[in-house]
């Protein structure tokens, strides 16, 4: 089974090589903990956390080496802790632990390494240190250390290959600040001295500060995964500048002049809009994991953001949260249909004994995996109506396969159609579906009806079967 990837880097679909198969590795840029996380965050979130699930699929679960940091030094986490009137660190922990709970509740495995840039200050000052020494950064009057772009690039286009723009647009572009003590505008900061109130730590040439965005991903990925990552990947936003000077910096710390040195593939998800604008903090259109798990399961949020291939954008809207609980609904239906067939090993055995994850091998397209479940779904119901078992076994083992890599439909059906009642309902409807079922035996029609509007009442559905009747607590959004 071979794996093909778009990478950002060659700008073309490329067959996905390990440097050591025993040891796969996978770096994403996390979030910075100021706040809660909308849902465009976490479309990298659940998008990434599918390519480990694969590569843990294709390469074993023990060969698979996955880090996706905390930003926890920031100037928004330090405004936030001044207007608290607290440390950073009671702002980061709170919310990376509402992060991590609420990525946990989109079915996100959580990675190898949560690596945090507090906690690789030394890393990220040996670096620095490095830097300077190679004659690859500067520190200003002012007691910035600079990284020296046009050096790195000696005009060979390099420090624009990532971004696929020359150095003199990428200038332009940017609107890098232009500060007087740089020597070229595209300098970027990898150390800075902290601002009155503002967290300092001891920094390279007895400089105290605080680091820069860009060193902070350098230093934690290089320190807990070593060179070279085999994927690095992140949002579109993040090409330019962050992961272009990640590559910047981390080369040029070890004298590389080739970019696959420090990370030999590159993947970027697309954004995430809302009402035609991509969702973001500063534009004040986010909806928050946080309250959407309030009225959604996880796993309708998981799958609405896997409807949509990773590199296009995706459109974020209430019907397609509706699409998603129905298309789980009806696979649920269908396995609970199915609750008795036994699940078998679905490793190269016999005529259905394959499992197909085509569609995610080809460069992650969940769209068509899912359409591959329906397709297995499908074939299914017709085993089930036949009354085939072997052959019912084999598809239901294939779509449970299919579902465990996409991190979907690994409930209990049951569950799954009483979720969101408490115990105290599920007693109160299992004892009147008992009832019903006595005054059915009894041909007490009128009472058998009147118990159906209580539960009607209840906002729970009742569905009939010849194994007897079932129930579901009805969508109310
Ligand atoms: P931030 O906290 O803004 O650095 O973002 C964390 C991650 O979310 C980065 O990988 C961003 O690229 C990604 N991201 C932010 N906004 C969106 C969006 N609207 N759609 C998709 N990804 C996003
Ligand atoms: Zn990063």
């Amino acid at each position: 089974m071979k794996l093909h990837i778009h990478d950002t880097l060659s700008g073309q679909k490329v067959e996905f090589k390990p440097n050591n198969p025993e040891r796969v590795t996978l770096y994403v840029c996390g979030p910075t903990v100021y706040n809660y996380a909308h849902i465009g965050n976490a479309r990298p979130v659940v998008v990434f956390d599918v390519l480990f699930r694969l590569l843990r699929h294709l390469y074993g679960e023990d060969h698979v080496v996955y880090a996706r940091n905390i930003t926890d030094v920031d100037d928004k986490i330090n405004k936030k802790a001044m207007d608290e009137g607290v440390d950073i660190s009671v702002i980061t922990n709170r919310y990376a632990d509402i992060y991590n709970a609420d990525m946990a509740a989109l079915n996100a495995l959580p990675p190898t390494y949560q690596p945090r840039a507090t906690d690789h200050m030394p890393d990220m000052v040996a670096m620095i240190e490095d830097l300077i020494e190679r004659k690859a950064a500067y520190v200003t009057d002012d007691g910035e250390v600079l990284f020296r772009v046009a050096d790195y690039d000696g005009g060979s286009g390099r420090y624009g290959k990532l971004a696929k723009r020359s150095l003199d647009d990428m200038i332009a572009g940017a609107r890098v600040e232009v500060a007087e003590n740089k020597d070229a505008a595209a300098d970027f900061v990898l150390w800075k001295p902290s601002k009155p109130g503002e967290p300092v730590w001891p920094g390279p040439q007895d400089l105290p500060g605080r680091p820069g965005w860009h060193i902070e991903c350098s230093a934690m990925s290089e320190a807990v995964l070593q060179l070279p990552i085999d994927i690095h990947g992140g949002g579109q936003d993040l090409i330019f500048p962050h992961h272009t000077n990640e590559i910047a910096q981390s080369c040029a710390a070890h004298g590389h002049s080739d970019p696959a040195a420090y990370a030999r593939y590159w993947m970027h998800n697309g954004f995430l809009d809302f009402s035609g604008e991509k969702m973001s903090k500063s534009l004040g259109n986010v909806v928050l994991v946080h309250d959407l798990i309030k009225d959604y399961p996880g796993e309708v949020i998981r799958w609405a953001l896997l409807s949509g291939h990773y590199r296009s954008p995706l459109n974020w809207t209430p019907e397609l949260l509706e699409q998603s609980r129905n298309n789980l609904d009806k696979l649920y239906g269908l396995l609970r249909r199915a609750v008795d067939v036994p699940v078998v090993e679905v490793k190269g055995r016999g005529q259905y004994t394959y499992v197909n994850h085509q569609s995610l091998l080809e460069d992650l397209n969940t769209p068509g995996q899912i359409s591959n479940i329906f397709f297995v779904a499908n074939s299914l119901e017709k085993a089930l109506g036949e009354k085939n078992l072997a052959v019912a076994s084999d598809l239901k083992s294939n779509i449970l396969e299919m579902g465990l890599v996409l991190g979907i439909l690994q409930q209990d059906p049951e569950a799954w159609f009483k979720q969101g009642a408490g115990d105290d309902l599920t007693a109160q409807v299992e004892a009147l579906i008992a009832a019903r079922a006595v005054a059915r035996a009894e041909k007490n029609w009128p009472e058998a009806d009147r118990i159906r509007k209580e539960l009607d009442a209840l906002n729970i559905e009742v569905m009939d079967s010849a194994g007897g009747a079932s129930w579901k607590v009805k969508a109310t959004n």
